[in-house]
């Protein structure tokens, strides 16, 4: 069991079982969390050992079932992941958290209502807004007991979402940020522009957002398909 902290003292997080788990890159220690109040599972990926004190190279990743397993690319999710898992290959020593709160923290019903909006042409923050959603609704609490059961106080993390960073730092967590921008596509150029724009994620100047028509195009190209 982890102890809850006083910022995360709603949360009640039971670690239930670890396998080993083999991927093309490396193989990671996969840990999987029941949250008892939501009966959400929750995962973590380690490589080597964490818990030594030294900052960990870490990646903090929402579930996208579209992006992270049906290789959609509207987002850039899929490849943060696979990037992330690649990078910590390399280095033979990290952790990704996988946290189960699809599309932002709206469920994947309401974000496919959201791309459906989305065709309408409004922009991803607009879409969820429409759909009664504040622009992100993910909640980082859990990733305190997570980090603290594997002894984890200080992250290089892999992100260019400074709410996640101001959010872990919140939660007593040093974080050093690692930029991590990849997966940009012609389909998901306005979507990286508007999290750029609208979110205050920290993504190149490349990302400025390319003319609505062009997005449209690249969507009806992938709906014709
Ligand atoms: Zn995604």
């Amino acid at each position: 069991m982890v102890h809850p902290s006083s910022t995360s003292s709603s949360i009640n997080l039971e670690h239930v079982a670890s396998c080993a788990l083999p991927t093309p890159w490396a193989t990671f220690d996969l840990h999987v969390f029941l949250e008892k109040s939501s009966g959400k599972e929750h995962l973590a990926l380690t490589l080597g050992a964490v818990n030594d004190g030294q900052p960990v190279l870490a990646r903090i990743h929402s579930e996208c079932l579209t992006g992270d397993t049906l290789f959609s690319l509207r987002c850039d999710c899929g490849t943060q992941l696979e990037s992330a898992l690649k990078h910590i290959a390399k280095e033979g020593r990290g952790l990704v958290l996988y946290l189960r709160q699809e599309g932002r923290g709206i469920g994947l019903v309401n974000k496919i209502r959201a791309y459906a909006l989305q065709e309408s042409g409004a922009d991803t923050v607009e879409a969820n807004h429409q759909l009664g959603f504040a622009d992100d609704a993910r909640d980082y609490a859990l990733c305190g007991p997570l980090l603290r059961h594997f002894d984890v106080q200080s992250l290089r993390l892999l992100t260019n979402n400074p709410r996640k960073i101001t959010a872990l730092e919140e939660l007593g967590i040093h974080v050093e940020r690692v930029e991590h921008v990849v997966g940009s596509t012609r389909f998901n150029s306005n979507y990286l522009a508007t999290k750029a724009h609208k979110l205050g994620h920290l993504l190149p100047q490349g990302s400025a957002p390319v003319h609505e028509a062009s997005q449209k195009q690249a969507i009806s190209a992938i709906t014709k398909k």
